[in-house]
């Protein structure tokens, strides 16, 4: 499978909503420990928003596919973190212009400046205890894969490892870097998140696509 179009764009966007949805209770629970709760019931609302909008599209492409997940998470989330989660989006909304179907090689590139966005907003490094944790070795797996099979199933696996890996982390940033190191046991829920998309992607493409 070498190029996808709006519909399955539509479909992995449908897949990482249904997995942050039957997950929102658990990320609620990690959020209650670094910071205020919300995290599950807000992702949960502005991904729900994101199918509801793509759904509705009349002319479904991929710009406006993403560029309707980007709105969503931007209004829906609301707050620093409902900006961060948008922007990744917003970012590769430019990649997608005028295009009917989506190589490996273009979303890997969109996938690269939507992280470039996500830290330019955040200002969060690998270390500090956020998404970008999960997000970045996973968008560096997966432009590093030869094609999308490959891609999903090395970035899931790198996204999960570094949201682990923000357990023995304290906070450089957001609410939790006021805990010191009562951080340090907890897992990032923003970093889960990231985990939980690219590993519902990877489970998508493996029942529709491989
Ligand atoms: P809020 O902190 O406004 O309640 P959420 O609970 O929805 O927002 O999201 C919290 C998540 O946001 C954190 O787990 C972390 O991954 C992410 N986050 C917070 N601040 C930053 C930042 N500066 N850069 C990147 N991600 C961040
Ligand atoms: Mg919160």
């Amino acid at each position: 499978m070498s190029a996808i179009g709006a519909d399955e764009l539509g479909a992995l966007i449908r897949a990482m909503a249904e997995r942050v949805a039957s997950e929102r209770e658990a990320l609620n629970r990690l959020d209650a420990a670094l910071g205020d709760g919300d995290h599950g019931t807000s992702i949960n609302a502005a991904f729900a928003e994101a199918v509801a909008a793509i759904d509705a599209l009349e002319q479904p492409s991929p710009s406006a596919v993403w560029l309707a997940t980007a709105k969503a998470l931007m209004n829906r989330m609301g707050g620093a973190s409902g900006a961060i989660f948008g922007s990744f989006f917003l970012k590769g909304v430019a990649n997608l212009r005028d295009i009917d179907r989506v190589s490996h090689n273009r979303m890997a590139g969109l996938l690269v400046s939507g992280l470039d966005s996500v830290k330019a907003r955040g200002k969060a490094r690998v270390g500090d205890k956020t998404m970008v944790d999960a997000l970045a070795p996973a968008v560096a797996a997966f432009g590093a894969a030869a094609d999308f099979g490959a891609a999903w199933a090395a970035a899931a696996t790198a996204a999960r490892a570094g949201a682990e890996s923000t357990r023995e982390m304290t906070a450089k940033l957001g609410r939790a870097k006021f805990l010191g190191e009562r951080a340090i046991g907890h897992t990032d829920p923003g970093a889960t998140t990231i985990a939980l998309m690219f590993e519902a992607a990877h489970d998508w493409w493996k029942e529709n696509k491989a």
